[in-house]
């Protein structure tokens, strides 16, 4: 799977960063890790075993990525092993049409971000098990000890990290 991996003194000419989707199931179905690891299986299945990479204006235009064409880009993958291909023949609908709007959304204040060029490596999936229990006013049952971002296994990215942390700042401003 992809992940972020960054090193001190190696520097790369290119920047990334996650787009993640959460996925809530209920009824009849309530395994939404099973079903994360199956998209993975069927992603890495498309790469043969590889990551699977490719251009956004592919995506847009429904078509797969071909190696010759990776290989004439002017973004050149940080990722050298990844398989240009079809993401979208493997991601769901749904967090497929919420990344291709999120990468628009954000071409409106960063330009050229929804670049044609611009690669989406897949998949990155996250799996949310462990969580602190706590009330809507992050209090465990310590008393006085709340658990935020991360370390309350309620997130796993940077907005719904400082989120919370902008939440139980405003909340400790009130009661002072
Ligand atoms: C390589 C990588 C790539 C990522 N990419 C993305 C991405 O593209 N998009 C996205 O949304 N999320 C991404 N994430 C996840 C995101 O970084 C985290 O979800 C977010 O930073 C969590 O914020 P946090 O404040 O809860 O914890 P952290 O950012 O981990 O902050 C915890 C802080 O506590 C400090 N600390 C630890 N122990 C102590 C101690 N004993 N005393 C004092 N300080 C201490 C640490 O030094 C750290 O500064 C990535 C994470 C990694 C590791």
């Amino acid at each position: 799977m992809v992940n972020g991996h960054s090193y001190k003194d190696r520097k790369s000419p290119n920047t990334n960063l996650a787009v993640l989707c959460s996925l809530n199931f209920r009824e009849p179905f309530d395994k939404p890790i099973a079903y994360a690891k199956k998209v993975g299986e069927m992603t890495n299945m498309l790469g043969a075993g590889h990551i699977l990479v490719q251009r956004f204006g592919d995506v847009l235009e429904g078509k797969r990525t071909w190696p010759k064409e990776l290989s004439r880009s002017n973004v050149v993958p940080t990722l050298t092993d990844a398989e240009a291909g079809d993401i979208t023949a493997a991601m769901p609908m749904r967090p497929m049409v919420e990344i291709i709007e999120f990468i628009k959304a954000v071409d409106e204040v960063v330009p050229g971000f929804a670049a044609e060029e611009t690669l989406l490596y897949a998949p990155e999936l996250k799996f949310y098990s462990n969580r602190v229990k706590m009330d809507e006013r992050f209090e465990t049952n310590v008393a006085r000890l709340h658990c935020l971002g991360d370390s309350s296994g309620w997130t796993r990215g940077l907005m719904m990290a400082s989120v919370m942390g902008l939440l139980m700042g405003e909340r400790l401003a009130d009661e002072n």
